[in-house]
């Protein structure tokens, strides 16, 4: 099944931090993929914090990612949404799947699921719930089925799955009533009439249960960009000082120029002497997305590294 894909709309992009710690090498990438995107689609670019697992979050951070991404320069359209103001539209959304039965209580603990098989996607939920349970503090899953859920990555081709083997009935509302990632972030895409969701790869084998809810709720499907991992030079994963910590607010135009050149874009070697407005300008006229097209990671050059690692003002 392939969702009806928004066409011929305005186009209104997104960045959708987690504040679970501050804007990393990783996330800068995404946000400038989508900025960049949004700007060459003359759009719109939102900016939404996702601030829905209070478990999972860093106090401070959602402050920390606004306040990094306007001294880069980023100029977003509108003002920044909290996602937790949309609880009022998640908690509508898993009634009408309740309603409609394409939603029930489950009571199975994590105890309960550990024999349970396992696929890429985690656990594969064996169905104990399906038809009926009772018990007072339940978590909510979405049922699904076996039709093949599709999609056709700009940047990474058609993709893939069937979510009863491959997932099973997945949460949507928690047992503690915190609502599960996948159901906030449709709802805000819809709620935001987003038109296309750039995004890092990492996210990309969530989409097609976002699909499956899109469908559920009868929302349109949005386009789909998802970006290659920024590696080492050798492919290894960021280290600890350059993927999780924070981009640092000294050295601003050599990370970004580095974040440019992650993106395949070859700035020139100069570009970081220019102000952040000219890089940005320079970024938006030479934005492409040929030399990412199904690339699953990119090296981010041993000079860049540097610079990252040891920023200047
Ligand atoms: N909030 C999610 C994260 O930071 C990203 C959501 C999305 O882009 O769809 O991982």
């Amino acid at each position: 099944m392939t969702g009806t894909t928004v066409t011929g709309k305005h186009y209104i992009g997104r960045f959708a931090p987690s504040p679970t710690g501050p804007l990393h090498f990783g996330s800068l990438l995404a946000a400038v993929a989508s900025y960049l995107r949004a700007r060459e689609q003359s759009g719109e670019w939102l900016v939404r914090i996702e601030d829905v697992d209070p478990p999972r979050e860093q106090p401070g951070a959602g402050d920390a990612i606004v306040t990094a991404l306007g001294a880069y320069g980023f100029e977003w359209d509108g003002e920044i949404i909290w996602q937790s103001v949309s609880k009022p539209q998640h908690d509508d959304a898993v009634e009408t799947l309740l309603k409609e039965e394409m939603a029930y209580p489950c009571r199975c603990s994590r105890r309960d699921l550990a024999d349970a098989p396992r696929s890429p996607l985690g656990i594969i939920y064996p169905g104990t719930c399906r038809n009926g349970c009772d018990a007072e503090e339940t978590a909510i899953r979405v049922r699904t089925s076996d039709d093949a859920v599709s999609f056709d990555d700009l940047l990474q081709g058609t993709q893939s799955q069937r979510l009863e083997s491959e997932s099973g009935d997945f949460i949507i509302r928690r047992r503690d009533g915190l609502i599960a990632y996948h159901l906030a972030v449709v709802v805000d895409d819809h709620l935001q009439g987003i038109t296309e969701i750039v995004r890092g790869i990492d996210l990309m084998d969530s989409t097609p249960r976002q699909i499956w809810l899109q469908q559920l709720l009868g929302f349109p499907t949005p386009g789909y960009m998802h970006i290659p991992v920024a590696t080492h030079p050798d492919g290894q994963k960021l280290s600890k000082l350059t993927g999780a910590a924070a981009i640092p607010l000294r050295g601003k135009r050599r990370v970004l120029v580095a974040a440019l050149d992650a993106l395949m874009l070859h700035p020139p070697e100069d570009l970081a002497a220019y102000s952040l407005s000219d890089i940005w300008a320079w970024a938006i006229n030479n934005w492409q997305i040929e030399p990412l097209v199904l690339r699953t990671a990119v090296p981010v050059a041993a000079n860049s590294m540097a610079k990252l690692e040891n920023p200047v003002s």
